[in-house]
């Protein structure tokens, strides 16, 4: 079974704790700054960051495009927060020129959690991952509508908010609200990484 190649968009975020979660898994990373290094991924993760920064940044450095065309072909992307921002189809509550990559059928709420509680931390259960998961929340989005091919994948209720949903995978496609690759779990970076190496065995 042949090592994959994982990048992390290194333009903007927080690419080193994605990079460090990567390499305890066994896989080859690559933090991906340019065309020719997202050519050279079989899959690639989105980090939290500032998702209008990120998309200038990338649409600057000639990334947006290409990003665009390897996720309509089908390469593997997690998002984290912003990242999951950028995957997403809608944005509600972004700023007037805000552009996404798309991908993912769902309508992201940017900074949700905020009007109530800025940052916070809290206990989900989420599909696929066996015991809870620790969900770092940072000016958070929300998922606030999914289309009919879209898996919810965890739900979280803080302050008394019903089940606002926060992590999805839409086929190759994976993102979560909060930062798994803060913590030091790496059991959604495994997810992650366990279907990359399935899509990935066939390629020669
Ligand atoms: N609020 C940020 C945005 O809109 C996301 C925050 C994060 O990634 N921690 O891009």
């Amino acid at each position: 079974m042949p090592t994959p190649t994982i990048g992390v968009f290194a333009l903007q975020g927080d690419v080193r704790e994605h990079l460090r979660a990567l390499e305890t898994l066994g896989v080859t990373t690559l933090a991906v700054r340019r065309p020719s290094e997202l050519e050279a991924c079989d899959a690639l993760v989105l980090p939290g960051g500032e998702s209008t920064t990120m998309a200038k940044l990338a649409r600057t450095f000639e990334l947006l495009e290409p990003l665009r065309d390897r996720i309509k072909r089908g390469m593997p992307v997690f998002g984290t927060c912003a990242g999951m921002i950028l995957l997403a189809d809608r944005v509600e509550d972004g700023t007037a020129d805000q552009e996404t990559l798309g991908g993912l059928d769902i309508t992201v709420r940017r900074n949700a959690f905020g009007r109530q509680v800025d940052s916070f931390e809290g206990e989900l259960a989420m599909a696929g991952v066996e015991g809870p998961v620790h969900g770092v929340f940072i000016r958070a989005p929300w998922v606030e509508a999914v289309g009919p091919e879209v898996e919810v994948l965890a739900r979280v209720e803080p302050d008394g908010d019903a089940g606002r949903i926060v992590a999805v995978r839409q086929g190759p496609l994976l993102a979560t609200s909060f930062h798994p690759e803060v913590g030091g779990d790496t059991r959604i970076h495994q997810l992650f990484v366990d279907f990359v190496r399935a899509t990935t065995t066939d390629e020669p």
